[in-house]
């Protein structure tokens, strides 16, 4: 069993990040300037906006964050979104999902500019990457398929079962892996809540992709042998013998699965980071449209 690691991974694309960002400065281009923006004060939100925040200093990027009240109205945030729009120092933003009930998702991320949506979510991204066009790829499939590609995890020709078909992960996972490219020019199955037998399909499955957000789910006796599982699920357990109360739980029982498994991700350390340093590819790809 081969661990792919996410953590060494994306530590070392940071650092090629870091590289690419000196040798533009040096040419007198100012560095990428990535912003986001949180609504409210959610634990895990916070969590992960402030490391993808420290993740940007450290490669030598500018970075915003633009913190607002749980209660601000839908027009407010929208006015804020329209403000980065604009703002010629921001290379790409983000807006850390999820959001209060009492705004409209789809409405924010229609708002953002596609050409600094880093995240990937405006659907003229959307129907880029549909169409296999140069654009913004949304980071967490985004990180897998550089995950796959950098240990060399051969997915040509090979059956990939997605379980899971959110907006963010399994559905663009889906057709990334289908597509011409590489870690692509799979066969792929993607399955969702109202899939039946979902383990006859997953015994068939030479990758999975599980994104579902069910802690272990994905048992040993639903894999064959020399499988490679990606594991995206991110669920805080309450743990008290932790400092800060939980644990993390991915969607993989990893101790029975990873017997079985050729290749397999931890959690965490496994797809988390990646997919920072994904969206740090995407804000440099933006400055650098910039120029
Ligand atoms: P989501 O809640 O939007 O979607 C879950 C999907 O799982 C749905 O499409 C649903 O149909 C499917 N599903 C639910 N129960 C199922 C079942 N019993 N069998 C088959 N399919 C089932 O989730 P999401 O936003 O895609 O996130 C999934 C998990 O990945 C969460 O734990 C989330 O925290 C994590 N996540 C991690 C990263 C990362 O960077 N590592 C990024 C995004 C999401």
């Amino acid at each position: 069993m081969i661990l792919l690691d996410g953590k060494a991974t994306s530590n070392k694309i940071k650092e090629e990040i870091a590289i690419e960002v000196q040798e533009l400065t040096k040419s007198g281009i100012r560095a990428p300037h990535l912003a986001a923006i949180l609504v409210g004060d959610n634990g895990a939100s916070l969590t992960y906006v402030n490391a993808k925040v420290k993740a940007c200093a450290k490669a030598g990027f500018e970075s915003t964050l633009v913190t607002l009240p749980l209660d601000i109205s839908e027009d407010g945030l929208l006015n804020e979104i329209e403000k980065l729009n604009t703002n010629p120092e921001i290379d790409g933003f983000i807006v850390q999902l999820p959001l209060p009930k009492h705004i409209d998702e789809q409405k924010v991320l229609m708002a953002v500019n596609p050409d600094k949506d880093v995240d990937g979510f405006h659907p003229t991204n959307v129907g880029k990457m549909a169409l296999n066009l140069p654009t913004f790829l949304p980071a967490t499939p985004f990180g897998i398929l550089e995950l796959l590609e950098r240990y060399k995890v051969e997915t040509s020709g090979k059956h990939v079962v997605v379980i899971g078909r959110s907006h963010i992960v399994g559905s663009p996972m889906s057709i990334l892996m289908s597509q011409k490219r590489a870690a692509g020019n799979a066969t792929v199955t993607i399955t969702h809540s109202r899939t039946k037998n979902l383990k006859e399909i997953t015994l068939q499955a030479d990758i999975i992709v599980a994104a579902l957000g069910i802690p272990e789910f994905l048992t040993a006796d639903m894999v064959k042998d020399g499988v490679t599982v990606i594991d995206v699920g991110i669920t805080r357990i309450e743990d008290k013998t932790k400092k800060n109360g939980f644990r993390l739980a991915g969607d993989v029982h990893f101790e029975s699965v990873s017997k079985k498994s050729n290749f397999i991700t931890p959690v965490p350390g496994g797809v988390g980071p990646m997919t920072i340093a994904m969206l740090m590819k995407n804000t440099l790809l933006a400055a650098k449209r910039r120029g």
